[in-house]
């Protein structure tokens, strides 16, 4: 989608901090973090929302969760982190394009 900052980061559009990418994903650091580590991972495919999900975009997803698992503790997460998707402007999703918050690097306070 052209209007889209994550599209344009995929892109190579707009410049971003990429820590990782493969052929359905990429990763890349939060531009405002609000966590010592802040990452975000992006399907490459653009749609909004999991009221989106495809058999195809569900397996994509899988493998972005295993890939978030197998590099975490290469990204300074070996301590614990937590992941994030924010759906829909009522939870704080600004950018409407799917994406995984992943945030650590420190303890983390819930609740
Ligand atoms: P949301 O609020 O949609 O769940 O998360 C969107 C995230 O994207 C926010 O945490 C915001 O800081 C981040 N973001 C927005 N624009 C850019 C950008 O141009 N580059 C990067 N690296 N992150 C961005
Ligand atoms: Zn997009």
């Amino acid at each position: 989608m052209e209007t889209c900052v994550f599209c344009k980061i995929i892109a190579g559009e707009i410049p971003s901090a990429k820590v990782y990418e493969d052929e359905e994903i990429v990763v890349f650091k939060d531009i405002a973090p609000i966590a010592k580590i802040h990452l975000l991972a992006v399907p490459k495919e653009h749609y909004k929302t999991l009221a989106e999900l495809t058999d195809a975009r569900a397996g994509v997803l899988a493998r972005a969760l295993s890939t978030i698992g197998r590099l975490a503790p290469s990204l300074g997460l070996e301590g614990g982190y937590r992941l994030v998707v924010n759906q829909g402007e009522a939870a704080g999703q600004t950018v409407p394009h799917l994406h995984i918050h992943i945030l650590g690097g420190e303890p983390l306070a819930w609740g």
